[in-house]
């Protein structure tokens, strides 16, 4: 069986430390292995970025937005071939891993325009002859860690705008999906990057812990799940570095009396079963405003829940693959039976799903829970599954009370025809990412990602704008020319007073 290796400076690196298997999740079988990175392999990573960095952080913007701009032509030209290893090692359907890609590939588009971002900020005339400006100098090596569920678009939340911006990358990508971080390696090197700019290091904690510890890593983007994000947070930041960390979700879709129903329950059915409910902005709470409305959600949810077409991702037409790994369907549906136990009502069960042809397959059909109430496990902790909970409550000012008081604040929305309804909804809920309407409100490339609470750990969001001050520092200039003249020497401090 074939072992993954790493890509460290311009090239493939094959390795057969500690090898893991990589899963096809529809089949329940190992298709490959992937080398488990040593410490000193991902020094000599890090070494590679290290020498790369003088060279492109002193490349113009210009140039560096035009390997990202064959790149962004390379990413389409193989689109299938990278949308062919995600479904294949991740298991989500095949239209839903092109519509991952597609958003990768429009970060790579914003990052196109580094000549316009790093421009500066420049005010003349602060004083006497006097001009004061800043520059937005990149950091160096800088390093980011990936979860499972977005194989090709969450590396792209940070590569291309950390190349864009001057600094070189090493990228720790999950091991259980390791095949669209080496493609996508291969391709920018066929665009034209330097060798040693972009990196990937296979691994698990020893890989990691090396590059939090490494005095040579500026910063650390990581995504994945709240206790990992915290101890790269704590231990970054530990080691001197910039840390963004975002962590794990528990997403509350608001249904008011007056919502259009027929678009809040098809919005729902995407939202919380797309890719299987592994997305961190997946809804995972259906919280309906008054009996009626939650009755009536349960009415026609129920037989779309008990509908889904699931299969092998690599089919057509389908609306959800299996699960990531065994023990995480094992997990998953541990938590059915804990709701049931809690004394929530399942009004449907996906304990008990079978794919013809895919026996061994991690499986597990959609499930609905009505009557969930805020102090069970099944509410407060996050699932990462097809399962969506319905929670009654009687008032918007309810709503926002369940949704402010819960540990997570990634994404949420208010299905309403109120605008009043919208605009308060909107500034009083304690989410980062809120949609009216809307119930995936992932942001795109022009803005920014990021969540509030125990679902981010630091303060800038990842991509968009908050990406260019992510991997820059500020450098503010202060310069005198004065065409004539001797300057007195003054005690006071300068002012223009
Ligand atoms: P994870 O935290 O298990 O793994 C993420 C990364 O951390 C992987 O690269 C993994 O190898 C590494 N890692 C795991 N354990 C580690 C340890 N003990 N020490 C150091 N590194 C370690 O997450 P996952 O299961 O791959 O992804 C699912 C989670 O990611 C969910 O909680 C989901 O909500 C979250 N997620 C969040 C966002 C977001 O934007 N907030 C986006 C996608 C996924």
């Amino acid at each position: 069986m074939d072992i993954l290796g790493h890509y460290i400076g311009g090239q493939r690196v094959s390795d057969s430390n500690r090898p893991q298997a990589v899963y096809n999740p529809a089949h329940g079988e190992p298709v490959r292995k992937v080398a488990m990175a040593s410490k000193a392999t991902v020094e000599g990573a890090i070494a590679a970025a290290a020498a790369a960095f003088p060279a492109w952080s002193k490349t113009p913007p210009l140039k560096r937005a035009r390997v990202l701009f064959n790149y962004k032509a390379l990413l389409e030209r193989h689109a299938d071939r990278i949308v062919a290893a995600i479904v294949e090692e991740h298991g989500k359907v095949w239209e839903d891993a092109h519509g991952e890609l597609a958003r990768g590939i429009e970060v790579v588009e914003y990052a196109c325009g580094a000549p316009e971002f790093l421009k500066g900020e420049h005010s003349r005339d602060v004083g006497p002859d006097i001009d004061s400006w800043s520059e937005f100098p990149p950091l160096g090596v800088v390093a980011g860690i990936t979860p499972f569920n977005f194989p090709a678009m969450v590396p792209m939340w940070m590569f291309p705008m950390a190349i864009a911006c001057g600094n070189t990358f090493v990228l720790k990508p999950s091991e259980k999906d390791p095949s669209a971080a080496l493609i996508m390696a291969e391709l920018l090197t066929e665009a034209g990057l330097p060798a040693g700019v972009f990196n990937v290091v296979n691994g698990d904690k020893e890989a990691v812990d090396t590059l939090l510890a490494d005095a040579r890593v500026k910063a650390v983007s990581f995504v994945g799940s709240t206790p990992i994000a915290e101890y790269i947070y704590a231990t970054g930041t530990a080691h001197g570095k910039r840390v963004q960390a975002l962590g794990g979700a528990k997403n509350h879709a608001v249904v008011m009396p007056d919502a259009d129903l027929d678009n809040a329950v098809n919005a729902l059915m995407g939202a919380a079963y797309g890719s299987c409910g592994e997305r961190c902005m997946a809804i995972s709470v259906a919280v309906a405003v008054g009996d009626q409305v939650a009755d009536e959600l349960v009415r026609r949810l129920q037989p779309k829940v008990a509908a889904l077409r699931i299969g092998d991702g690599a089919g057509r037409g389908l609306d959800m693959g299996p699960l990531i790994n065994g023990a995480h369907r094992d997990k998953v549906k541990g938590y059915i039976d804990l709701g049931v136990e809690e004394g929530a009502e399942l009004v449907v069960d996906g304990r008990n799903l079978t794919v013809a042809g895919h026996d061994a397959g991690f499986f597990l059909g959609g499930t609905l829970f009505d009557r969930v109430k805020p102090e069970m496990r099944i509410y407060r902790e996050e699932i990462f599954g097809p399962v969506l909970a319905i929670v009654r409550v009687a008032s918007l000012a309810e709503a926002l009370t369940l949704i402010n008081g819960h540990e997570f604040g990634n994404g949420t929305c208010v299905f309403t025809r109120d605008g009043a309804v919208a605009r308060h909804f909107s500034d009083a809920v304690q989410v980062g990412m809120v949609g009216v309407n809307v119930p995936l409100p992932v942001p795109v490339a022009c803005q920014s990602f990021g969540g509030w609470k125990r679902s981010l750990f630091g303060d800038l969001y990842a991509y968009g704008p908050d990406a260019v001050r992510f991997y820059t520092r500020r450098k503010t200039l202060t310069q005198r020319w004065a065409v004539q003249g001797v300057e007195k020497a003054q005690f006071a401090f300068p002012s223009n007073g």
